[in-house]
């Protein structure tokens, strides 16, 4: 399986990017973000528990976070691979995916960083919010947690990865197309 961690903070082009690669290669793509705010949207339990943390610009608990994920790829039959889009975003959700992926025959073959500056971001974001509906893209001082959360517990899973030899870098500026492209490219030379 040719399996993928989309990686970068709020705002660096996970899912407009990820569906592109979707597109290109048949793959699945896994956005824990996304599956959180259909759980919202359906008002189920686990939704009124993410809301509670997402609005705040905190992560949601590991624990749920795991399991979300374990029971989100055990519904394909087959894929040819995913993308993982927001997951992991700490070491323990990195370690947790490497376990589970062993136990059915799999890994990770690669994590990109997307890599977009601070002031791009904000922007992005805020552009974003006009669109999106999203709580989280509307307020400032929510997005601004998002980035230190970020800085603080998610950027570090990039080092998990790179000792395995797994990480590499994609400038993330740049028209939508360029940097389809410049993905394309990484994961060809992957292959
Ligand atoms: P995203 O759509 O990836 O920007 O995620 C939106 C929000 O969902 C984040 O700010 C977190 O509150 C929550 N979330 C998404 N993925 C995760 C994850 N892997 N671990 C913890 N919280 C997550």
């Amino acid at each position: 399986m040719l399996n993928i961690v989309l990686f970068g903070p709020p705002g660096a082009g996970k899912g407009t990017q990820s569906q592109r690669l979707v597109d290109k290669y048949g793959l699945i793509h896994l956005s824990t973000g996304d599956v959180f705010r259909k759980n919202i949207k359906g008002e189920t339990e686990l939704g009124v528990l993410a809301k509670s943390y997402m609005d705040k610009g905190q992560l949601v608990p590991d624990d749920v976070t795991i399991d979300l994920l374990k029971s989100e790829v055990l519904k394909y039959d087959n894929p040819k691979g995913f993308i993982f889009d927001g997951f992991p975003r700490t070491n323990a959700q990195a370690q947790a995916l490497d376990d589970f992926l062993a136990e059915i025959n799999s890994s990770i073959v690669q994590m990109i960083s997307l890599d977009v500056e601070e002031g791009e971001l904000k922007l992005r974001l805020a552009n974003r919010a006009k669109e999106s509906g999203r709580v989280d893209d509307a307020n400032p001082e929510v997005i601004q947690k998002r980035i230190n959360v970020y800085r603080a517990e998610t950027a570090p899973v990039k080092d998990f990865y790179a000792e395995q030899n797994k990480w590499m870098m994609v400038d993330g500026v740049g028209s939508i197309e360029d940097i389809t492209e410049r993905l394309f490219k990484a994961i060809d030379s992957l292959k």
